[in-house]
């Protein structure tokens, strides 16, 4: 549920009603609006009785949460959570916001080229990936440790924030020394040893769509990690499993970003390479996902796609990166005028 504050409301009446629902049993989160403040109250309600709460001074109502997603839900929270990443807003800003780099950490010189690319080409984050879930237990699993070292080398250099993913609990505390941004997996999207696990970090997340995934238990995943109290998740679609497996790898579901938008504070960033499979959709869909909305994209690239050790078929040449990144800028800037206008500024 949540405690409606009344307009001006003083952060002593504040703490009073989150006293009091603490001692109720609640975990409580605030959440701080122009107007007025929202306290969600999440726990047990049986046997409550609002009246210790509403006899409260500055308390307007209280309000239950319908969504079974609570901390996620726009219901909880109105205003677009913004992730700060170094001196990146993710999440309610109108720059283009790209990560960009190999699927996998390949070599210290694989990494270091695309990386300089990506950054020459205006991506803002690096992402690479040093340990790999792979479809099969003999294809190349990543250089582990030594990946790691790479992209923080790669990030001192190039002042990139690094985005990474872990793929089990054992590994949380090591990706977390290295990693700006912990990458949580499609597949690993309810392995929720590893959700809690990683949410205690307190590092940005970001948490990918499981292939099968619905709309609902991808947010409720996400419930995972915002019950930890890490509230710096962001949400990436990366595709969906369909009947379709020949033209494209995934389905890429660009409707869940208007959905999730309306449903969720979470930036919600789209990755149209795993989401196609293809490198020649990547660039289509990267703009239809800003069109639909999204906070950001991650796309791969590699100097050699035909030598690539995974991912080949999607990676970008860097060349085709540069030229697809001019357009996105292009169109960022026409959404943001086209918004502006539409809100009447
Ligand atoms: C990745 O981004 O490196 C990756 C493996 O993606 P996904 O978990 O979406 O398959
Ligand atoms: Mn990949």
């Amino acid at each position: 549920m949540i405690v409606v504050m009344k307009g001006g409301a003083t952060a002593d009446q504040i703490a009073a009603v989150v006293g009091q629902l603490t001692k109720m049993g609640f975990k409580t989160h605030l959440s701080e609006g122009v107007e007025r403040t929202l306290v969600g109250a999440i726990g047990d309600k049986t046997n409550f009785s609002g009246d210790p709460i509403l006899c409260l001074d500055g308390v307007m109502e209280i309000v239950p949460i319908r969504r079974p997603y609570k901390l996620v839900s726009r219901e909880a929270h109105p205003r677009d959570t913004v992730i700060k990443v170094g001196s990146l807003a993710i999440g309610g800003d109108h720059k283009l916001l790209v990560m960009a780099g190999p699927c996998s950490v390949e070599s210290r010189e694989q990494l270091l080229e695309t990386a300089r690319a990506c950054r020459a080409a205006g991506a803002t984050i690096l992402r690479g990936g040093a340990f790999k879930p792979r479809t099969s237990p003999y294809a190349f699993q990543g250089l582990g440790e030594r990946g790691l070292e790479y992209l923080a080398e790669a990030r001192a250099e190039l002042d990139m924030p690094i985005i990474t993913e872990v793929m089990d609990s054992e590994d949380v505390g090591l990706v977390a020394r290295y990693a700006d941004i912990m990458q949580i997996g499609a597949r690993n999207m309810q392995n929720f040893t590893l959700l809690r696990k990683v949410a205690r970090t307190g590092k940005p997340i970001m948490l990918k769509r499981g292939p099968s995934a619905t709309i609902e238990e991808f947010l409720l995943a996400a419930e995972y990690l915002l019950s930890e109290g890490n509230t710096q998740v962001m949400l990436c679609e990366r595709g969906i499993r369909t009947h379709e497996n020949a033209y494209t790898r995934n389905t890429l579901d660009i409707s869940a970003v208007p959905v999730i938008k309306r449903e969720s504070h979470l930036p919600v960033i789209v990755d149209p390479s795993h989401g196609t499979g293809k490198w020649y959709l990547v660039g289509p869909m990267a703009k239809a996902a800003l069109v639909a909305g999204a906070d950001g994209l991650m796309m791969e690239v590699h100097p050699r796609p035909a030598e690539a050790l995974s991912d080949g078929p999607q990676a970008l040449l860097p060349d085709t990166f540069s030229r697809l990144m001019a357009e996105l800028s292009e169109l960022k800037g026409v959404l943001h005028r086209y918004a502006l206008q539409t809100v009447g500024v």
